[in-house]
Formats: structure tokens, sequence, C-alpha cells
């Protein structure tokens, strides 16, 4: 069967590179009706915090991603990797030592000044055993190193980069394996979580080619059959550097507050970096589980481009029922309110600014943005648009004596109210737009939006009117002006 892990460290929010790394774990498993693990390994004590764990599996869940089993924490099983480490002790793969910090730090010095790259001395890798004894009666704190050979070849082979090669002598000298104050480190206890899990493939950024050859030592030592390895190429921003904050949103965190729909993002991460074929971009899940094999994941970086990701989000966006859509405004409002971020909107709107600007927006964001003016009698008005729609002589006058025959329709209806203005405009002789665009203004405060009519029966007849009679008040200040 094929098991299949993400294994964040919460030292952070979970960013696009984990993202991704965890929906090919995910999709991956489901192709072959296999298990996904989630593990939380949480061995770095000074960068943990409880708060990222918790943002971690939120934005698992919020993004599609369900596992398997309870997820497992590598802070509650210190007990077996202790076993482990002092099992490779007795076997001769490991030894204790107790080196202090500034010793090491004196070693490292000295490395330094000869310009040669550090790797630890071994200097206790040949305590006598009554040695150790005495420190360790003297409770001498001590860590736990593997012992690296000297000189041979450890190859493997990536399922995504083929046969990958490395020389023990390259591997930096003996390292922890557990430190002095209990913990294990990533390599160690990785080694022995993803055997005690049974985890058949390990998928995982490419930052971790350089620890697989440590790992397999150690399977190796423990006389473990190690699991395939698949190291996946880095994600980049568009100056082809490494994808970091600097390119502006990376984490989950913040596409979900910018409105990105989770389906969408899952859409756009699985499909950077592999292809469904035929030049689809829109494949659903269920598709993706159907035909997804890590075998095609690219071997070279991919650029994050957040235009195609907002593009993809759009396309969304449309599919969606305009029930649906509606449940979803609320959810992300919801979640920007808990932030203390949300938007003030009365529940009669949500359909509103469905109709008027599914078919306009990008995220779930622009319609609360776009649609500022719908659902409040407090809007801003855009300077340029009210110079230039507002200034035609008399057009408040008009715009009242709209008002009034709007005011007396019994219908409410964008075909009635379209008859009325174009009517209006013909007894005045000037051009409908002029009517038109001096009405979109007032009632909008901006030069563009979804068309009038439609607009207008959405805002209801009263707030129509209200705004065409008030806006020569509102806009006089900027009008005013030079
Ligand atoms: N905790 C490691 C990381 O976040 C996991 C690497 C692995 O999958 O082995 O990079």
């Amino acid at each position: 069967m094929v098991i299949t892990r993400f294994a964040p460290s919460p030292t952070g929010f979970l960013h696009v590179g984990g993202a991704r790394t965890c929906i090919y774990n995910y999709l991956y498993s489901r192709a072959k009706g296999g298990k996904f693990l989630l593990r939380i390994e949480d061995t770095d004590r000074e960068r943990y915090r409880e708060e990222w764990v918790v943002g971690i599996i939120e934005g698992l869940k919020w993004l599609g991603i369900e596992w398997d089993e309870p997820e497992v924490y590598q802070s509650q099983r210190l007990e077996i990797y202790k076993k482990y480490a002092e099992m490779l002790i007795e076997k001769g793969y490991a030894y204790r030592c107790f080196c202090t910090p500034e010793e090491l730090e004196e070693e490292r010095k000295r490395y330094e000044s000869i310009k040669r790259p550090y790797r630890y001395s071994r200097k206790c890798l040949n305590l006598s055993e009554r040695e150790v004894e005495e420190n360790l009666k003297k409770g001498k704190p001590f860590s736990i190193r593997f012992k690296i050979p000297d000189y041979e070849d450890i190859t493997f082979n990536d399922l995504i980069h083929g046969e990958i090669k490395y020389n023990t002598k390259d591997l930096g000298g003996d390292f922890i394996i557990m430190k002095s104050d209990g913990f294990p480190t990533y390599n160690f206890a990785v080694v022995i979580d993803d055997h005690l899990m049974e985890i058949t493939y390990v998928i995982r950024g490419d930052d971790h080619i350089a620890n697989t050859p440590k790992q397999i030592l150690i399977y190796r030592a423990l006389g473990w059959e190690p699991p395939k390895f698949a190291h996946l190429p880095m994600i980049l921003g568009p100056d082809r550097q490494k994808l970091s904050k600097r390119h502006g949103a990376t984490s989950l965190e913040e596409f979900r507050n910018e409105g990105i729909l989770p389906d969408a993002l899952f859409n756009y991460l699985a499909l950077l970096g592999w292809s469904p074929g035929g030049n689809r971009e829109i494949v659903s899940k269920d598709e993706m589980i159907r035909i997804f094999d890590i075998k095609d994941v690219n071997k070279s970086p991919s650029v994050f481009d957040h235009q195609k990701m907002l593009w993809m989000n759009s396309e969304y966006i449309r599919m969606r029922k305009d029930e649906e859509l509606i449940m979803e405004l609320k959810d992300y409002n919801s979640h920007l309110k808990k932030q203390g971020m949300g938007y003030d909107i009365d529940e009669e709107f949500y359909p509103v600014l469905v109709r008027l600007f599914k078919e306009r927006v990008k995220t779930l964001k622009d319609f609360f943005e776009y649609g500022k003016f719908v659902y409040k009698d407090e809007y801003p008005f855009d300077s340029e648009a009210v110079k230039k729609r507002l200034s035609y002589e008399n057009i408040f006058g008009y715009l009242r004596e709209l008002a009034d025959r709007f005011e007396s329709l019994n219908i409410w209806k964008s075909d009635e109210i379209e008859r009325v203005l174009r009517g209006y405009a013909d007894e005045l002789g000037i051009k409908h737009a002029i009517l038109i665009h001096a009405v979109r203004v007032s009632v909008s405060g901006t030069g563009v939006g979804p068309s009038l009519f439609h607009l207008l029966e959405e805002l209801g007849k009263d707030r129509v009117v209200m705004r065409l009679r008030n806006v020569e008040e509102k806009v006089k200040g900027i009008l005013q002006r030079p």
C-alpha cells in the first residue's frame, strides 16, 4: 500500500511550497488508493509556537485536505527516539558526545581560521567506557552523534531527479541525532517516524536532498528498508529567485484573507510543477486524483504567478452556484471578522453583491470592495469621475427631476427604469449617455461598474432616489477644488 505523509515544522505560517508538497502527497496517496498521514515536526523548541500548529491544521482543512489518522506530534515521542538512539550506540553506530558548546565553538573557529569546512573532530568517539561512565555519573550533559563512514558512496534513486549520489566524506561529519535537551534532530526523528508510520513514499522539497544520504545511513544502521524518495523542485518568484515574502503574499493565511477560494488555490498549486496534459488548467480534485502520478512532476522549478492564480480564482468564482457563493462570502467575512478585519454588511445584501459582481471580480474580497456603495450609504466618490460626469450644466437639477420621476414609478424593474431615464433625456434634448454616466457616479461614486439599469434595480428605488437628491451636496467639495 502507498502511504505518504506531510511533515511540516510549526515554525511559521504554512506557505505555498509546503502546501504544494502536501497536495502532491495527498494526491498521490489518493491516486493509489493508499493512506495519507500528517506529522507535526515540533522538535525545534526555540522556534515552536502553538499557534503555528493550529494555523497549519486549520489551513490544511480549509484547503480541503483530510488525513487518515490522528496527526502525530514528534514532541510526544521523545522516549521512542531515545530508545532507538541508545540502540544505535549499543550497535556502535552512534556515540555520546560530551563536548560543551564552548569547546565546539572553539573547534569551529579553528577550522574557520584555516579555511576548511567544519566537521566534528570526533573527540568523543574514542572515549573509553570508563570515561563515558564517569561523565554520566557526574551528570555531564551530552548529545548523541551518528558515526558517518569515512569514504563511501551513497546512492538513491529519486523519483523525480533520477539517480543521486553522495560520498560520505561530503556529509559534514558525525552529526547529532539527539540533542542534550533530549530532543531528536530532524534527520533522526524523520527516519524513526517514517519507518514506524510505515511511510512508503517520502515526497518533500528539494532542500532536503542533501539530508537524504544521512537518513539512508540511519535506515541501514537500524536494518530498515528506506522508503522511496521524490524531491520536488523549488517554487520561484517572477524574478526566478526563491519565492519569499519579497514577492508578496506567500502563505495560505494571506491567500485566504485575500479572498482566494480553497479549491482554486488547490488547483493552482497542483499545477505548479505538474500538468494534467492537454493544456488543461481547470481541473477538479477528483479528476486530479484519477490522473496524478508523482513521476509526472517536473524536474525544473516553477514560477509562482499571482496574476494567474487570480485568474483561476475568478474562473472558480464564476463556476460557483449563487447560493454557494453567498455561503462562501459569509464564511469569508466571518473569518475576516475574527481578525478584526471584516465588513459590516446586512444579510440582505449578499445575494445582491453576487448578482452584481460575480462576473467581474477576481477574489471574494472584491465583492465587498466593489460593492461598498451597495451596502453602505456613505461611499467614497472618485473625484475624476465626479469632475468628468457631474460638471454638465444644470445636471443636479436634471438628477433631482429624474429622482421625482423614479419615485412615482410603481414597478421598479430595469426596463422601466431605463424607459424613464431615456425618455427624460429625449425631453431635455441631451444625449442619453450624459444622464446615464451622471446617475452612475451619483449612486455608486465611480465611473465604472455593472450595467446601470440592473444596478439601479438592485439598489432599490428608495436608495436611488435618495442618492440622486443628495449627490449635489456630497460632491460640492470635489467640484470646487481646482
Ligand atoms: N519538517 C520538515 C520540513 O518542514 C519535513 C521534511 C520531510 O518531509 O522530511 O521541511
